[in-house]
């Protein structure tokens, strides 16, 4: 979505919403090949726990956050992953996220917005949810099963971005997360100590930022 040199690819756009299912792999690899993994900072950290800044500059910088996303997203096997996941201060997610149907999606968004949708148009489903600055807990958490984003693409262009099921869960728990909330602070407080307990009590398969 965010191929620097592609526009049509990085804007096409279907009834408004951007295309995010075609050349999945292909566009996953490229970004990952330009950039590099970096280390997931987890609960703790500063920057999780506040709003990140607006992004007001579209240009290499940013292409070049985005493919350290990618690659850090890869390296830690994410589906979803937040600037603020590897340290830096700016409204970006980056995400390759099966939805329910079995469609993987993959793009990013810059300055992201969830919409409001109607109360009886949500239909909240119980499924299980993770996060890589949660390393290796697991809690059910009740979400919207269909959710909808507005941002920005990584040239600025506006977009918006839909999905169901698991999807839906990841576009808004990484929104969430540009926003200061990790998704154990939507846990009631017994659910939330166990996350933190089983974070306690396994190792992550990648590289953490230690807290100070
Ligand atoms: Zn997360």
């Amino acid at each position: 979505m965010a191929q620097q040199e592609n526009e049509v690819v990085g804007s096409e756009v279907n009834d408004g919403y951007v295309v995010d299912t075609e050349d999945c792999a292909e566009r996953e690899l490229a970004h990952r090949e330009r950039g590099t993994a970096r280390p997931i900072t987890v609960v703790g950290n500063p920057v999780l726990h506040r709003e990140c800044k607006d992004v007001t500059e579209f240009g290499a910088e940013l292409a070049q956050l985005i493919d350290d996303m990618f690659a850090s997203q890869k390296a830690a096997e994410g589906v979803g992953l937040a600037a603020n996941q590897i340290g830096v201060d700016a409204k970006v997610f980056v995400y390759d996220c099966p939805d329910d149907d079995g469609n993987r999606h993959t793009g990013v968004v810059v300055n992201p917005k969830l919409v409001e949708l109607p109360a009886g148009a949500r239909v909240l489903d119980d499924s299980n949810e993770g996060c890589l600055s949660v390393p290796t807990a697991y809690a059910s958490l009740a979400r919207p099963d269909y959710a909808e984003v507005e941002g920005q693409d990584a040239q600025g262009n506006p977009i918006k971005v839909r999905g169901t099921g698991y999807f839906a869960r990841c576009l808004q728990h990484e929104t969430d997360h540009l926003y200061g909330y990790l998704y154990i602070d939507r846990l009631s407080k017994r659910d939330r100590k166990d996350a933190l307990r089983q974070m306690e009590e396994g190792t992550p398969r990648y590289e953490t930022v230690p807290n100070a």
